[in-house]
């Protein structure tokens, strides 16, 4: 296994998974009976050790932790992977840490433009939404494509009509601004030669913010997009990713979050959520292709999610990582230096990790 690859399941993992960050929470399940699990990521990229203050660390495994038992608590319950993806993507979608929602990367004109998709893979249906700036939860919204309207695919304005008419929350642009995001932005665009773009209206007034919070944003690509594959107790494996894209990302660009194949992905018992440099996933089709280099091919989990993550998008220079369910099994692989991730299933138990020296 290479140095960057870690899948949770790995044989004899399993006893150390359980130094990850145990919940007091068990919901009256041992693992032997636990047939639901779930997956979750919080985006890839240059993470190391060193680099975060212990208090960003600790907010970061707590905010994953809490993903879990969010969850958790929808699936041990009976309740759907499509409930336990939107409640947990919700969730994170509102917490400013990551780049989805509130909290997201900000286009080179100053504005957060946000993608989602979720998509089941018993009967292959998806939804999915791309450049929404008004949409308090993009996963909700691409829920509703998939389930109350008659298309895959919606986008900006019109997506938003959608959502109004759907009841979801809509919110004003201003909703998303964080100040850190505001500044990375701000950095990209001098990098780039561009015109720095008005302070959106209705954003609150300026804050200094750590030069050594810009570098680490930078060294994590910005990366921050948020994805979870479910599996419930009925065996409907399910996935579904949410992203404000890259920062500084201009002329209406899209990445692969939104795109199913590539960002998201479903197919009977597998299901995959990728995070990374869009352009490379969606060129490579990563999620789709190791749901089908295992149901096609024959390959185990590990292998097929290393091959494509590993060998074939590092080859084309692209960087980032997936998380994957197969036949319940959790697993990730990633070819940046980290990932923020959290799997609890019956083989793993709970596990929580950042770094690539953490299962
Ligand atoms: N994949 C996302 C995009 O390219 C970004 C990310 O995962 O960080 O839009």
């Amino acid at each position: 296994m290479s140095a960057y690859t870690q899948i949770a399941i790995a044989a004899g993992l399993a006893a150390g998974l359980a130094l990850g960050h145990c919940s007091s929470k068990a919901y009256g399940q041992n693992s032997q009976e636990q047939s639901w699990s779930i997956v979750i990521h919080g985006g890839a990229g240059v993470i190391e050790r060193g680099q975060m203050d212990e208090a960003t660390e600790a907010a970061y495994r707590d905010a994953l932790n809490h993903a879990l038992d969010l969850g958790g608590e929808v699936l041990s319950q009976g309740g759907s992977s499509l409930d336990a993806i939107e409640t947990v993507i919700r969730y994170l979608e509102d917490d400013p840490k990551f780049n989805a929602g509130r909290g997201a990367v900000f286009t080179s004109e100053g504005h957060n433009e946000l993608d989602a998709s979720i998509m089941r893979g018993d009967n292959r249906q998806a939804g999915a939404v791309a450049g929404v700036t008004r949409v308090r939860h993009p996963i909700a919204l691409a829920r509703a494509v998939m389930e109350q309207s008659p298309h895959v695919m919606l986008m900006g304005e019109g997506a938003e009509h959608f959502a109004a008419s759907q009841d979801l929350e809509i919110v004003a642009p201003s909703y998303f601004f964080t100040e850190r995001r505001w500044a990375s932005m701000l950095r990209r665009v001098d990098q780039l030669g561009l015109e720095r773009p008005m302070r959106p209206e209705g954003a609150p007034d300026p804050m200094p913010v750590q030069e050594g919070a810009l570098d680490i944003m930078e060294r994590e690509h910005a990366f921050g997009t948020v994805g979870v594959v479910a599996r419930d107790q009925a065996g409907l494996t399910a996935a579904g990713t949410s992203t404000g894209g890259t920062t500084a990302k201009q002329w209406g660009r899209v990445g692969d979050s939104p795109i199913i194949g590539a960002g998201t992905y479903a197919e009977g018992a597998c299901g995959v959520s990728s995070t990374g440099t869009g352009e490379y996933f969606i060129r490579l089709n990563v999620a789709a292709r190791i749901c089908q280099r295992i149901a096609l091919a024959g390959e185990d989990m590990q292998a097929a999610a290393d091959g494509v993550i590993q060998d074939e998008l590092g080859v084309m220079g692209g960087d980032g990582g997936i998380i994957i369910l197969y036949d319940g099994a959790p697993g990730w692989s990633y070819n940046t230096a980290g990932m923020y991730r959290a799997a609890w299933s019956a083989q793993t138990g709970r596990v929580v990790s950042i770094y690539s020296d953490e299962p």
